[in-house]
């Protein structure tokens, strides 16, 4: 698990991952950023592609094994939900 805080234009992120529950890859790097919550899911290495689907209202899922994903980060770090 590869989790740090980052500070980009002055804006405070959470950085997290993007995990596959069955087959255990890593589909892509997230990253959420504190002042509004939004998430941004890139590939994993540059130039691959992003292996995770978003439904909207579902669950993310694993574009290489159609397992559900789920998205991990700092929580220390992370606003109240
Ligand atoms: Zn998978």
């Amino acid at each position: 698990m590869t989790t740090m805080i980052g500070t980009k234009a002055g804006e405070d992120v959470v950085r997290g991952e993007v995990q596959c529950l069955n087959c255990g890859r890593t589909l892509g790097r997230a990253s959420r950023r504190l002042a509004d919550g939004k998430i941004t899911i890139r590939p994993a290495r540059a130039g691959e592609e992003i292996a995770v689907e978003r439904q909207p209202g579902r669950s993310l899922r694993c574009k290489r094994c159609g397992g559900r994903a789920f998205l991990e980060f700092d929580t220390l770090t992370a606003p109240a939900e």
